[in-house]
């Protein structure tokens, strides 16, 4: 198994840096590892295809290559969730879903390849304006380590079926997967150079991808740390951006809710990819007369799933990222459990990455770890008294990316979601993404939109071409 680079249709680069196995601490294969050189080709080979070919304006093209794409990853479905869990560590059950919706997510863009519709008007008489949506030009799609399947389809799919042409760059810990899944365009009719892939370690080739004058979107999904820095180095280029970044979820808890049945929802939407996912439930914010069942339920709930290989059937939480993410997950934990009125769980570090869940109760929500994405199985409980309260609590923060309310009470529910300023709101529920529904972050959770038609538009420009006709003889202007 290895990953060297894709570049024009040609796979190059000699693979020698380790892809390691979470769980294990072994290597599974190599990747090649990629700079500045290999970027400024990469990028060349999508400009060559989006200047000098049809490929932006052949929407049948665009929507056969992506049906054959997602045919061929289907054909892979169950090698390509064993090599996510293997180099990601996530539970096998997590990526048999995360390849099952990135396929689908290929087949919803391959539909709507062919309907990138504009819009015309007769803004004065005998003038036709015509807004015509076109590709935006060469992408940029720079893809974090947590959900790399999903996360490489949901950019990587509206943008070829805007018209688009793109490089990827993968995180550095998911390298192989990204690969396996690029591999599968080989049997399609995809022009070579439409999709490239390049590697790296460090960031040389991504911070080049961000500067070059020569991509015009860039699509990153990742800490909200990286994406200042990318609005920063993107400013001369002036390119567009969709930012897709960090988040710190409350679940609101009303009293009419049914505590001890949704204590294991919440534990499960807390410790999805091990508390690695954006969207996962950091905050449980309960009405105070129901927190003594909270506090009980929870922490059964969170203490009764299983930590192991993410390969067995049976685990529910998986090895987190890699040694050092795990250690310092870790460290950040014992800090917050010294400040925090109460520790109700502490979790335990083992193996090569592994970490169990941990639980704190806590009354001030300007607390380090009330605030701060903290990305691994860490939880905090907290109260409210009012409706007003628990809006206050839920909105004291810089992120905006998602959020859920537990009521009986639809009215309430709705009134709540309205009031909380973030891109996802869940009635009941919790983490349910869909490749037909929008998805993004309010405040310094994002720019822009994935999935949905919004995706698609953002990779895309609209353009006006204006023509006065003049109006038919015999006709008369009244003005
Ligand atoms: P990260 O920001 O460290 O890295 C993400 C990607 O950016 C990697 O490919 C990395 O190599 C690249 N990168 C790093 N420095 C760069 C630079 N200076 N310029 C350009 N690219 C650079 O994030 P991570 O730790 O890999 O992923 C976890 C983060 O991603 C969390 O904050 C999580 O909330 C966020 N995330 C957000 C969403 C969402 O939909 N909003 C989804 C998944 C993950």
């Amino acid at each position: 198994m290895n990953a060297p680079h894709w570049i024009a249709g040609a796979w190059v680069g000699m693979p020698s840096v380790d892809s390691i196995d979470p769980a294990t601490g072994e290597p599974i294969g190599q990747f090649a590892e990629g700079g500045t050189a290999e970027a400024d080709a990469a990028i060349a080979a999508a400009r060559h295809v989006f200047d000098r070919t049809t490929w932006a304006q052949d929407a049948r093209l665009r929507q056969d290559v992506l049906l054959a794409w997602a045919a061929a990853l289907d054909t892979q479905r169950e090698s390509l969730a064993n090599l996510l869990t293997r180099e990601n560590g996530k539970a096998i059950a997590q990526s048999r879903g995360e390849i099952a919706g990135a396929i689908s997510e290929v087949r919803y863009y391959a539909g709507l390849a062919r309907h990138v519709a504009g819009h015309v008007l007769e803004p004065e008489p005998g003038t036709i304006s015509t807004m015509l949506r076109e590709a935006a030009g060469v992408t940029a799609i720079i893809v974090p380590w947590n959900a790399p399947a999903v996360l490489l389809v949901r950019s990587l799919a509206p943008a070829l079926a805007a018209g688009c042409t793109a490089i990827v760059k993968p995180a550095a810990q998911t390298t192989l997967l990204t690969a396996a899944m690029l591999r599968c365009f080989e049997q399609t009719a995809l022009p070579k150079g439409a999709v490239n892939l390049v590697n790296e370690t460090g960031h040389a080739t991504a911070e080049r991808l961000v500067e070059s004058h020569d991509v015009d979107v860039v699509s990153f999904t990742g800490s909200t740390v990286t994406g200042k820095k990318i609005v920063a180095a993107a400013a001369d280029s002036m390119k567009k951006l969709s930012l897709e970044l960090g988040g710190k979820s409350c679940c609101v808890v009303f009293e009419d809710s049914d505590i001890a049945a949704i204590a294991p929802r919440l534990a499960r939407a807390a410790t999805i990819i091990s508390g690695q996912q954006c969207t996962a439930a950091r905050r449980v914010l309960v009405q105070a007369s129901r927190v003594a069942e909270m506090r009980e339920h929870l922490t059964r709930a969170l203490a009764s799933l299983k930590v192991g290989p993410g390969i067995d059937a049976s685990t529910d939480i998986g090895a987190l990222i890699e040694g050092s993410a795990c250690d310092a997950i870790d460290q950040t934990i014992a800090r917050a459990c010294d400040l925090a009125d109460r520790v109700l769980l502490r979790g335990e570090r083992s193996g090569n990455a592994f970490l169990s869940p941990t639980l704190v109760e806590h009354s001030d929500p300007q607390t380090f770890f009330c605030q701060e994405e903290i990305f691994g199985p860490f939880v905090t409980l907290e109260t409210f008294e009012t409706e007003a309260e628990a809006i206050e609590k839920a909105n004291d923060t810089v992120f905006g990316l998602s959020a859920s309310v537990w009521t009986y009470d639809g009215a309430r529910a709705f009134r709540i979601a309205r009031a909380l300023r973030n891109g996802t709101v869940w009635i009941n529920d919790h983490n349910k993404l869909f490749a037909e529904a929008e998805t993004g972050g309010y405040r310094q959770s994002g720019l822009g939109r994935l999935h949905g038609y919004d995706a698609l538009a953002d990779f895309t420009e609209i353009k006006h071409i204006c023509m006065p006709a003049g109006v038919a003889d015999g006709v008369t202007p009244l003005r």
